[in-house]
């Protein structure tokens, strides 16, 4: 592509980013299609000859937009509703555009430092010890996957060239993200080996529960090896007891891994820090994702540790052709972790967090927290509606008082709408809706209008029941 076509077709597209974040709320939020419905409408191979940038451009704009979930929906609550942002747009497309690959600092001295800069300024953001190692990877789960590896490495040094698990054990609680057991399956731990930890009448980890596992494995001749505690559960956005689950860690020898990956945003509100992260300085590794609730677009997920030896003893291997002169500024970020290519991932987040700066994000981060408490409060004033978990964050859980078909059915209705999309999870063995708020255009009138929706659909719904 030449420059005057790249510049044409470039001034294009921007157009169109800055037409639809203006007017993302005018889309239904998930989109009229049933599965197979664009791949039908896409030819079966690729072309055989050029294709022009307008035919290119045309198709998206009439097959791909229409068969997207908008996650930049102001009213989109399901999962945790995260934020693409301005900044961090234009910092992917010159990521795309220098396309450098940070694997060794020599190949890619730019995004190393820069990566190491930026972890450092989240570092204080989040109220981190100043001695801990930032590494970015692609996903949480990925983060989680090399914790146990670290965590693995350092109850057996030996286990990366003998194999095998010897005995180890995890433990994390019953609302843990399935990434802890993937990892553990990964890693060949296996999932006899994980003990998900009963969780107390608020979702958090019973420290008890914890203690007597542990000890009964040791007494079966079992070796714990790591635990992880979650800051902000997938199903509720429970807090663990981080600071008592240490204690046990630290007197049994386990790595403690901490799964911030959505909750961990929060600490960058001083006043919520202590709260949020009451123990973690205590952790050996922290997983925090700035593409949930940062602002900052998928993907990046951000790893921290205390131990980054231990991590580059479990996954250094250099090639001969990837040797380079070692120097003590030089990080080769390929020595901490399975991949060897990376993304230049520190140039979105550094533009959010300059473009934004620690007082805005920290504003934005208190309204969906304050947002959160007060849409809960409207809720559990109704008769017919009740919050069913504690709302820490700004995730409510809450239900219809009736059955969970009835809760199911108003699920299905609210999302039908193409106005909102909440998700559900299982409390308790009752269905119940999820509504997540993360979304940097969300206003509290839209979580008003989005309140105001199901509350209509839950009258039509129940006088429809009625006559039925
Ligand atoms: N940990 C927690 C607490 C999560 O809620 C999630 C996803 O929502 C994950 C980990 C996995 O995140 P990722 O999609 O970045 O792997």
């Amino acid at each position: 592509m030449d420059p005057t076509e790249f510049r044409r077709y470039g001034y294009e597209v921007i157009d169109w980013i800055a037409d639809y974040l203006a007017d993302a709320g005018s889309y239904p939020v998930l989109p009229d299609m049933q599965p197979g419905d664009l791949a039908d409408k896409l030819p079966p191979s690729a072309p055989d000859q050029p294709e022009s940038m307008d035919a290119i451009l045309d198709d998206f704009r009439k097959l791909i937009v229409p068969a997207l979930t908008h996650w930049n929906h102001p009213h989109f609550h399901a999962y945790f509703s995260n934020s693409s942002t301005g900044p961090g747009i234009l910092a992917e497309a010159l990521c795309a555009a220098v396309n450098v690959n940070g694997m060794l600092w020599k190949s890619a001295p730019a995004a190393t430092e820069l990566e190491q800069v930026t972890l450092g300024w989240l570092r204080q953001w989040l109220g981190l010890p100043e001695s801990w190692f930032g590494i970015i990877y692609d996903t949480a789960s990925i983060s989680s996957l090399h914790a146990v590896a670290a965590a693995r490495e350092m109850a057996d040094p030996e286990i990366r060239r003998r194999g095998g698990t010897a005995g180890l054990v995890l433990y994390t609680s019953g609302h843990a993200h399935s990434s802890i057991e993937k990892a553990a399956i990964t890693l060949g731990i296996g999932q006899d080996n994980v003990r998900k930890i009963a969780v107390d009448a608020q979702f958090r980890m019973n420290v008890p529960g914890l203690r007597s596992a542990v000890e009964a494995d040791i007494a079966a001749g079992l070796k714990p090896f790591c635990v992880v505690p979650t800051v902000g559960t997938t199903s509720t956005s429970s807090i663990d007891p981080v600071a008592a689950v240490a204690q046990i860690a630290e007197t049994h020898g386990m790595w403690m891994h901490v799964d911030a990956a959505y909750g961990g945003s929060a600490a960058v509100v001083p006043e919520y820090r202590e709260i949020f992260f009451d123990g973690v300085n205590r952790a050996h590794s922290l997983v925090v994702n700035p593409h949930k609730w940062l602002f900052t677009p998928m993907d990046i997920s951000v790893f921290y540790t205390r131990e980054p030896e231990i991590l580059r003893r479990a996954f250094s291997l250099v090639a001969e052709y990837l040797k380079t002169a070692e120097d003590t500024r030089a990080v080769n970020y390929m020595d901490y972790g399975v991949q060897l290519g990376r993304r230049f991932r520190s140039l979105k987040l550094w533009f959010v967090m300059r473009y934004y700066g620690h007082q805005k994000i920290a504003g934005m981060l208190r309204d969906h927290i304050e947002w959160a408490q007060n849409l809960a409060a409207l809720i559990r004033s109704h008769p017919q509606f009740e919050v069913v978990a504690p709302t820490p964050f700004s995730l409510i859980c809450f239900r219809y008082k009736g059955s969970d078909q009835q809760n199911r059915e108003l699920l299905e209705e609210i999302n039908a709408t193409g106005r909102a999309f909440l998700s559900h999870t299982v409390l308790n063995g009752q269905f119940v809706l999820r509504l997540a708020i993360g979304n940097i255009a969300t206003t509290w009138p839209d979580l008003r209008q989005t309140w105001e929706l199901i509350q209509q659909l839950m009258i039509q719904f129940t006088s429809s029941h009625d006559r039925t």
